[in-house]
C-alpha cells in the first residue's frame, strides 16, 4: 500500500485504508490495547496508532520501541482519546529498523550541549524537526519575497582571491602539501605553483561580487554559505554560516531601510502564517513570549536611530547609574550589551542604526558630508543584536580610492571592483542577514548552534 504522510493522514477524512512510516516517539501498553505515538517529520504532531495486543505477536510488539523506524497497515478511524481527530487502527505492523536502549535520543530533557554532540540523531527530537522545518520555510520566504520584487537570485563564488573587506579571518584553499611546503628566498610561501597560481581563501561575503551584479542586472540577492575563522565562542557566530546578500542600484539609505523593515517583516509574518504547529510547539517548550514577540515585531515600526544619538542615549543611562562592561565613547564600536541596551530597555523595539563613525565601518560605505560618518544601516533585534549589517555604497571613484589609499588597503586583487567605478558608476546599496541570526530570532533559541544541521565552530568539525 502507498505510504501517506502523517500530516496529510491528520488532515484526512476517517475510513479509509491507510499505510503510515515513521519513528516511534512513544510506547505504551495496556493488558489488551498498545498506543503507539509515530512521527515521520512531515510534522511536529505524531499519529497515534492502536495495535490489539491479541491481534499481534509479543514479540513484534517488544520491537516497537522508542526511535524503532515503523510501518504501519490499517483503518484511519476517528480519534477519541489521541488529541487528534484520528488515528491508525493497525492491521499490520512491520518494523523496518529496530533501536535498542542505547539509542542517544531516548531520555526526554537532555541538554542542548548533549544534543550538540549528537548532532546526528537530534535531527529526530521534536524541537530539532520544528527547527529544521522552520529553517526550511525562512529560506523560502526569502526566495519568495525577492521574487516577487524583481530581484535575481545571483550566484557568487565560495573560494576568493581578495581579502573581500576584512569582514572577518579567512580559511585558505590549497592544493599544495603543507607538509612540504617550498618558500623563497624571502622566507614567502609561493603561491605560483598553487591551485589557482595565487593564494585563495573561502570567502567572507559575496559582497564584493553582489555589487557587480546589482550595477547590471538592477536588483539582485545572494543566499549561500559564507566563512569566518573568528576564534569567537560565542551563542551568535558560526565559523560556517548562511548569508543573504540583496543589493540594489539606485537605492539611497532611506529605501535601503524601508527594504530592510519590510523584508524582515515579511519573513517573520511567513512564519506565523506557514509554521503554527511548529512556532506553538516552540512557544511552549522553549519560550513562553515567542509568538507575541514574533507579533510584536510586525506591529511596530524600526527606530531609526544615528549612531550619534545611539551613544548619547548610551552616555545618558550611564549618568543614570546603568552599567557596562565595555565603553561606549563616540568612536567606539558597540559591544552586544550597548545594542541590547537600545534594543531592549531603552526603546523596546527594533532599531536600525546609521550612519557609524567611518573608523569602525568598512572601505566601501558611502561617506557622508561631514568627512566623519559613513552610511551604514544596520538592524539590531531583541535578544539578537546585529540581524543585518547594511549600507549605501561609495560610488565616487575618487572618494573610494581616497579612503582605500588611507587605510593602506592592497588594491592588486580589488582591480575589478574598483571597475564598478570607472565605468558608468551609480548609486547602490545593500546589506548582509545572518541566516542562523534570524532562525534563532524565530525560533527563540539561543544558540546559533542549535538552528543549523550541523555547525561548524572552533574546535568542531564533527558530523
Ligand atoms: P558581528 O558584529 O555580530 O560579528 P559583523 O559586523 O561581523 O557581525 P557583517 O560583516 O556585517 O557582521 O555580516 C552581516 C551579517 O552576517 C551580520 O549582521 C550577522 O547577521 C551575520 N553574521 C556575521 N558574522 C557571523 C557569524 N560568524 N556567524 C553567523 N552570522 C554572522
Ligand atoms: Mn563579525
Amino acid at each position: 500500500m502507498k505510504r501517506t504522510k502523517i500530516i496529510d493522514l491528520l488532515a484526512a477524512q476517517p475510513g479509509s485504508e491507510v499505510c503510515a512510516k515513521g519513528w516511534v516517539r512513544s510506547h505504551r501498553g495496556s493488558k489488551n490495547v498498545d498506543f503507539i505515538a509515530l512521527n515521520d517529520g512531515s510534522t511536529i504532531k505524531n499519529i497515534q496508532v492502536v495495535a490489539d495486543a491479541a491481534k499481534f505477536d509479543e514479540e513484534l510488539l517488544k520491537l516497537i520501541t522508542t526511535g524503532a523506524c515503523l510501518s504501519v497497515e490499517g483503518q484511519l478511524v476517528e480519534s477519541v482519546g489521541s488529541g487528534q481527530a484520528v488515528e491508525i487502527q493497525a492491521t499490520a505492523i512491520e518494523v523496518l529498523g529496530t533501536c535498542g536502549a542505547d539509542y542517544p535520543m531516548q531520555k526526554k530533557g537532555q541538554s542542548f550541549e548533549y544534543m550538540r554532540q549528537h548532532a546526528h540523531m537530534r535531527l529526530r527530537t521534536n524541537t530539532f524537526g520544528a527547527i529544521m522545518r522552520i529553517r526550511h520555510n525562512m529560506a523560502m520566504a526569502i526566495h519568495t519575497y525577492f521574487h516577487d520584487h524583481g530581484f535575481f537570485y545571483f550566484h557568487t563564488p565560495l573560494i576568493t582571491a581578495s581579502d573581500c573587506e576584512g569582514a572577518g579571518n579567512m580559511f585558505q584553499v590549497t592544493t599544495k602539501n603543507l607538509y612540504d611546503l617550498q618558500k623563497d628566498e624571502n622566507g614567502q610561501i609561493t603561491y605560483d605553483d598553487d591551485f589557482f597560481g595565487t593564494q585563495t581563501a573561502l570567502t567572507v561575503s559575496g559582497q564584493l561580487e553582489g555589487e557587480l551584479g546589482a550595477t547590471a542586472l538592477g536588483q539582485i540577492y545572494t543566499f549561500g554559505p559564507t566563512f569566518r575563522a573568528e576564534n569567537s565562542n560565542t551563542p551568535r557566530h558560526l565559523a560556517e554560516f548562511w548569508m543573504i546578500e540583496p543589493e540594489m542600484a539606485f537605492y539611497d539609505k532611506q529605501d535601503l531601510m524601508d527594504l530592510e523593515e519590510d523584508f524582515i517583516k515579511y519573513c517573520v509574518r511567513w512564519a506565523l502564517d506557514n509554521c503554527k504547529d511548529d512556532l506553538e510547539f516552540l512557544n511552549k517548550m522553549i519560550d513562553k513570549t515567542l509568538i507575541e514577540r514574533l507579533e510584536g515585531v510586525l506591529k511596530e515600526s524600526f527606530v531609526r536611530l544615528p549612531y550619534t544619538e545611539g551613544i548619547n542615549i548610551l552616555q545618558e543611562a550611564i549618568k543614570n547609574g546603568k552599567k557596562f562592561e565595555f565603553p561606549c565613547n563616540w568612536g567606539d564600536d558597540l559591544a552586544s550589551e550597548h545594542e541590547r541596551y537600545l534594543v531592549e530597555e531603552h526603546f523596546k523595539k527594533p532599531v536600525i542604526m546609521t550612519d557609524y563613525p567611518k573608523e569602525i565601518k568598512a572601505f566601501y560605505m558611502k561617506l557622508n558630508d561631514d568627512g566623519k560618518t559613513m552610511q551604514g544601516t544596520d538592524v539590531l533585534f531583541p535578544a539578537i543584536g546585529e540581524i543585518i549589517g547594511g549600507s549605501v555604497r561609495e560610488e565616487s571613484y575618487d572618494k573610494l580610492m581616497a579612503e582605500i589609499n588611507r587605510r593602506g588597503m592592497d588594491t592588486t586583487t580589488l582591480w575589478w571592483y574598483l571597475d564598478t567605478r570607472r565605468w558608468g558608476s551609480c548609486p547602490h546599496a545593500g546589506f548582509g542577514l545572518g541566516f542562523e541570526r534570524l532562525i534563532l530570532f524565530v525560533t527563540g533559541m539561543q544558540n546559533i548552534r542549535d538552528v543549523i544541521p550541523f555547525p561548524r565552530t572552533p574546535k568542531n568539525a564533527a558530523f
